[in-house]
């Protein structure tokens, strides 16, 4: 997970992405209210901080801490997406978003308690091809547990995390519009069918995307998709390809409140 969307693919529009208005309506009261909402995404954690995209378990509950302190409200990922398809869904000032990708073992073992103790709502990003599989990953029945409190929603994260953009490179446009379209629905169809809840939201493995990939999320079912990128989301942005900040160790406490005052004060 180490791309980053560029701003170029993050600033194409919705028509450029060949969709239509199904989605991307908004009011200019509804407008007015959140200018800014931040998306926060980790992915592993463990005492100490092994690798880059791992955060130790005492940042990680200093991080919880602290959105705490600043009184934010952590709202559902879906909220946030049906304010945006123009549902009527109020998004309370000092919003923030909980998202974790990538389906790994410390977000049952380690995670999942210390959020439980905020009741805070998050929407984990899982590719099916890890789950009792990987030695890393989650179990089902782990992520059944998880899903089953209505605390965690499920999104897609693909069917096996490929760089959908280096692939590009390796087959025929007819074959990688065939595969990506597989990765999409495949993901999509095992989380609803193994965890009976609609999935409707992707996160591109790596951040990665193209105009191209976003009109694709949108024909394989998909209401919107999150991308990385070191920004807040708003509702100017393209819908299938949100910014979300990456949480690594080195977004240390202060850091992070530095983030979130500018934003909700801003
Ligand atoms: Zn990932």
């Amino acid at each position: 997970m180490k791309g980053f969307i560029s701003r170029r693919h993050a600033a194409l529009s919705i028509a450029s992405a060949g969709l239509t208005p199904m989605v991307h309506a908004w009011s200019p009261q509804a407008d007015s209210a959140v200018k800014r909402l931040p998306i926060l995404t980790y992915h592993r954690f463990s005492n100490t901080a092994t690798d880059s995209m791992t955060v130790r378990t005492s940042l990680f509950r200093a991080h919880l801490r602290l959105i705490e302190r600043l009184k934010c409200n952590v709202i559902p990922l879906q909220d946030w997406v049906d304010f945006r398809c123009g549902k009527g869904t109020a998004i309370p000032e000092r919003s923030v978003i909980l998202t974790a990708d990538d389906g790994h073992r410390s977000q049952f073992e380690v995670m999942a308690p210390i959020l439980a103790s905020h009741g805070w709502k998050m929407t984990l990003f899982i590719y099916p091809s890890a789950i009792s599989n990987a030695r890393y990953a989650m179990t089902w029945a782990q992520v059944h547990e998880m899903t089953r409190s209505r605390q965690y929603a499920l999104g897609s994260h693909t069917y096996w995390h490929p760089n959908l953009i280096r692939e590009q490179g390796h087959m025929s446009l007819a074959n990688y519009r065939q595969f990506v379209t597989k990765q999409l629905t495949w993901s999509k169809d095992e989380l609803q069918q193994r965890c009976g809840q609609p999935v409707s939201l992707l996160a591109w493995p790596f951040g990665l995307c193209d105009g191209d990939l976003m009109g694709q999320a949108a024909e394989c079912g998909y209401q919107a998709a999150y991308a990385l990128g070191n920004r807040p989301t708003t509702a100017n942005d393209a819908l299938y390809a949100e910014p979300r900040y990456l949480m690594v160790d080195s977004f240390s406490e202060q850091r992070l409140e530095a983030l979130l005052t500018s934003i909700l004060n801003g």
